[in-house]
């Protein structure tokens, strides 16, 4: 999974000029897509790095490149950025953004290959996952010209079907449903499906989310303190960055502690 995940270093701060900001909970400022942030330093780093969250840039500190960004400044421009002579800065971006969707559907395909309850759908996971490979080594023009509609839908049903095996006693049935606020029980939500609900500041505190189904789910805001979700399913670095949690909340392996909580 290493290539999964963001290296700063090795990229030329491109989630700082790439995309839109608006005004909001997350970003203190408007910023059109291609335009960089005004916090950018000539180095590439951020000029408020420690002080993200009291300035308002929140959004700042839940995002996550899923390792696009240093994948596109190092294999597909040979280790140049957007601000080199020669490159075209809108061009690059375009491809950052077609990368970084589908290294997400790349980690989230790791974690099928890493569920032996899923063994009917590894090849499938196998095939997307050296398809999305074989895409970063191509040229900027090929890459731009990628369905990632497509991508998504093809991953989309490995995903469901996986979840459906893994799941063997299913749970509650929430896709997709407005939890907003809600306040969960401790077993509430085991082996439920929560793909695509909104738990935007909801309380799940002290909540056990065996193997729940969270793919997509937004948790921005949601307090997941002492809660154990280190079954969950299809839980994203993103969706944990958003969420509130605390020494006490259990996260699956592959995901860290975000230095917030
Ligand atoms: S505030 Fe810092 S981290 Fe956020 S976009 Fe601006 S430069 Fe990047």
């Amino acid at each position: 999974l290493s290539e999964l995940r963001a290296d700063c270093a090795r990229c030329a701060s491109l989630c700082c000029v790439a995309p839109a900001f608006a005004v909001s909970s997350d970003f203190a400022i408007d910023k059109p897509a291609g335009v960089p942030c005004p916090n950018l330093l000539e180095d590439f780093r951020c000029g408020v790095h420690d002080r993200l969250r009291p300035l308002g840039f929140a959004g700042c500190t839940v995002y996550d490149c899923f390792g696009a960004g240093q994948r596109t400044v190092q294999e597909v421009y040979g280790g140049r950025g957007w601000r080199d002579d020669g490159v075209d800065a809108g061009e690059l971006f375009d491809v950052f953004g077609v990368l970084r969707g589908l290294h997400e559907l790349a980690w989230l395909l790791a974690e099928v290959l890493g569920l032996p309850q899923a063994v009917e759908v590894h090849a499938d996971a196998r095939a997307l996952t050296s398809e999305i490979d074989i895409v970063g080594r191509r040229s900027p023009d090929e890459i731009r010209s990628v369905d990632l509609a497509d991508a998504r839908a093809r991953t989309g049903a490995v995903l469901r079907r996986t979840s459906e095996l893994v799941r063997t006693t299913p749970g509650r049935d929430l896709r997709g449903v407005d939890l907003v606020g809600r306040r969960f029980g401790r077993d509430d939500l085991r082996t439920a499906d929560l793909s695509g609900a909104l738990l935007l500041g909801a309380d799940l505190r002290g909540c056990v989310l065996q193997l729940t189904d969270l793919l997509g789910a937004d948790l921005r805001g949601c307090d997941v303190s002492g809660a154990d979700l280190s079954t969950a399913l299809f839980l994203t670095q993103v969706q944990v960055n958003a969420a509130s949690g605390d020494a006490d909340t259990a996260l699956p392996g592959r995901l860290q502690r975000p230095p917030h909580w």
